[in-house]
């Protein structure tokens, strides 16, 4: 079974290349698919003036995509809010055949980001020797710098200095085998093998498939933290890689020795060459939107590019996302996205609009992924501690986040509880992150996964 979303995004890698990057990033990428309907597939646009733009537009290059990767789904329908209560049942899964040519093709060459490079990448002080190092591993991996360790904040480059390093090695190594993976992916994976009842094999599989690369790359490690069994899956599968010469490229929001794994684990991650990226400065800042917008083809003058550079300072990403608003809110209305007036209106909500409504169901999402539980045992009643630390910690998260939720409200979400009972909770988790440094850190985890950080 495929989910929706799953095969919307195949569609979009398969557009991508299709149309202008403008068009692109404004009309297909913002359509969100609602679900299939019969053999169609039902496109949600945002307003009227969007749906036009698509159907006169983009309908038959996106059509055309859709055919190519599921020959089974023979239209596209695009419609507004207003069409949906109109719609029927749709289908939020389905099970689909792909088009066998398309996935001999993706599989073929590994997935890097095309526009992740090191020609994209602008080098400042805050990021050379990191810079350095990825570009001798990828004109010579192996054992020269094993394993590399990349660290620094999000949003400051180090996806992309992977995926540079993969771009790059691709090149010049074709018959290397090289993947890249997340650490989520890697955790959720050897569950899956772990757990798969139908293939006796899986777990034989999986290991074969990591401990075979001739370059591993696993991004965010930091989300190793307490899951005990893939650590261990880990610290084997580096064991193999690192002896064998091959070479091994990790990288996470902290320094190896403030993860929260195993001990030998941590050791060998600190064994190589341990490189940060800290946020850039003024200047640096400016020139990476100055590529960014050579990169996309939009000109912007220096004034609108130092103005986003001044207000967001420790986040490209956000910096990036602060540009975009400008050149999609000046489409819109058919402004100059280098007149100051218009660009002030276009980031006058830019706080307000960006800053993410989490509920309580998210929340509780978040913890019971993150340990590994159940919802119905978070807020149920039992009392070992494998239950009950999530469950405060749940609380506690819950009384930061959303502030100003009464805690009655908290108190009836988790069972009926009384509010003393979601005061302790709270209480106890906020003591707690002040002595305990697991406590402190799985907060953070949680924390940092729901603003996607
Ligand atoms: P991280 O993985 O550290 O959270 P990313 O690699 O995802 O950060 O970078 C976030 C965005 O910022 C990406 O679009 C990336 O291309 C861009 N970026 C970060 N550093 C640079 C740089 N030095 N030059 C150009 N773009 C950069
Ligand atoms: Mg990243």
């Amino acid at each position: 079974m495929l989910k929706l979303n799953q095969i919307w995004n195949n569609i979009l890698l398969e557009v991508e290349s299709k149309v202008a990057t403008l068009a692109y990033d404004l009309y297909i990428n913002s359509l969100e698919p609602v679900g299939m309907y019969k053999d169609r597939l039902v496109l949600l646009a945002g307003s009227k003036a969007l749906k036009n733009i698509v159907v006169n537009n983009y309908k038959d290059v996106l059509k055309k995509a859709t055919a190519k990767v599921f020959p089974s789904i023979i239209d596209i329908e695009i419609i507004t809010e207003e069409d949906v209560p109109h719609l029927g049942a749709v289908q939020k899964e389905v099970d689909i055949p792909v088009s066998s040519a398309y996935v001999a093709d993706v599989e073929e060459k590994a997935c890097f980001v095309a526009q992740y490079t090191f020609d994209n990448f602008v080098v400042g002080k805050s990021n050379e020797y990191a810079h350095a190092v990825a570009r001798a591993v990828a004109e010579n991996p192996g054992t020269k710098y094993n394993p590399v360790f990349l660290w620094g904040g999000v949003g400051l480059g180090k996806t992309h200095l992977m995926h540079a390093i993969g771009n790059m090695l691709q090149r010049n190594f074709p018959e290397k085998r090289i993947m890249y993976v997340t650490c989520d992916q890697f955790v959720n994976e050897f569950i899956e093998s772990l757990h798969n009842n139908t293939d006796p094999n899986a777990m034989k599989h999986f290991r074969a498939k990591y401990r075979k690369l001739d370059v591993l790359m696993m991004d965010d490690v930091q989300f190793l933290a307490n899951k005990e069994g893939t650590q261990e899956e880990m610290f084997h599968t580096f064991n193999e890689l690192y002896l064998a010469d091959k070479q091994i490229i990790l990288s996470s929001d902290r320094p190896p020795k403030e993860i929260k794994i195993e001990e030998r684990l941590k050791t060998r991650f600190a064994t190589g060459i341990i490189a940060d990226i800290q946020p850039p400065n003024l200047e640096t800042r400016i020139a990476i939107l100055q590529k960014k917008c050579n990169a996309k083809g939009y000109n912007i003058n220096f004034n609108v590019l130092s103005l986003i550079a001044e207000r967001i300072t420790t986040n490209i990403r956000e910096m990036e996302g602060m540009l975009n608003r400008i050149i999609s809110y000046s489409t819109l209305v058919g402004g100059d996205p280098n007149d100051m007036g218009v660009v002030n209106d276009a980031l006058r909500d830019y706080a307000s609009a960006e800053k993410e409504v989490i509920t309580i169901d998210q929340v509780v999402s978040a913890t019971c992924e993150y340990f590994r539980i159940k919802k119905e045992d978070l807020i149920g009643k039992k009392k070992n501690k494998e239950i009950v630390v999530p469950r405060h910690i749940c609380v506690y998260l819950i009384c930061d986040i959303l502030e100003g939720t009464p805690l009655e409200a908290i108190g009836e979400y988790f069972g009926g509880r009384d509010h003393t009972t979601m005061i302790h909770a709270r209480d106890k988790i906020s003591e707690a992150i002040k002595t305990n440094s697991t406590t402190a850190s799985q907060v953070k985890d949680i924390r940092d996964k729901l603003f996607n950080r």
